[in-house]
């Protein structure tokens, strides 16, 4: 039993440990509509994980049948991120300091992994998690070459946990972050938290799906004594 103890639960940011998902939408959204360029809110929390310019040559393609220039790439992505700076940092997740606060009393290790390298979430996390997620446990978009949904974010994760695959679990909000978390080889935990389609998740490889971080916080005590035992 002890052996096969979960030692690290790995964070997702963006939608999990914060509320920041509608200010992204609402960000791209704007962007979009000042561009003249067509776009629904809900779609952007399917391309949650994917790079800026990704995403805009998502747009590019389906608008224009071409795909969006460095420059181009540079300026749309350059509005998007002042729009969402415009709003003021976003909420804590409700129930996802309980998630934690569970982690750390179960004996086992946040870790965050995430796509982001926003340097004003990444800077409040200390005050809104004390002591969970100290500059060693985080893989943020600087530490890897590959972001999700390549297994290398959450690989890395495990490292810096000093853990293996099957002593963690994965918790994650978006398509693309539930695929990278399981390709890892990490039993993954998808959270429903935005306007995705149940099933969405589970379809994306997880092996279990919740519907709020509530939800994730009543479930990971039991979850942490009982999973691979
Ligand atoms: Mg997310």
């Amino acid at each position: 039993m002890t052996e096969n103890k979960i030692k690290a639960v790995l964070f997702d940011m963006d939608g999990i440990l914060y509320d920041s998902m509608p200010g992204h939408a609402r960000a791209w959204l704007a962007m979009c509509r000042a561009e003249g360029i067509d776009a629904e809110y809900d779609e952007f929390f399917a391309y949650e994980g994917r790079t800026g310019a990704s995403t805009i040559n998502i747009f590019f393609r389906r608008q224009f049948g071409r795909g969006a220039t460095e420059d181009e790439v540079k300026r749309l992505y350059g509005i998007k991120s002042a729009n969402f700076a415009s709003y003021g940092p976003p909420p804590v997740m409700q129930g996802a300091p309980e998630a934690v606060a569970a982690v750390m009393d179960g004996g086992a290790l946040p870790v965050l992994v995430t796509g982001s390298g926003q340097a004003s979430l990444l800077e409040k996390l200390e005050k809104d998690y004390p002591g969970a997620f100290p500059p060693e446990r985080r893989v943020t978009a600087h530490d890897v070459v590959h972001g999700k949904p390549d297994p290398e974010p959450f690989l890395k994760g495990l490292e810096k946990a000093g853990a293996v695959a099957a002593e963690a679990i994965a918790v994650d909000n978006a398509p693309l972050g539930v695929e990278s978390a399981s390709r890892a080889g990490i039993f993954t935990i998808g959270v429903r938290t935005g306007p995705l389609r149940p099933g969405s998740l589970l379809e994306a490889g997880a092996d279990m799906e919740l519907d709020s971080m509530n939800a994730l916080a009543d479930i990971l005590p039991s979850l942490m004594a009982d999973e691979n035992s």
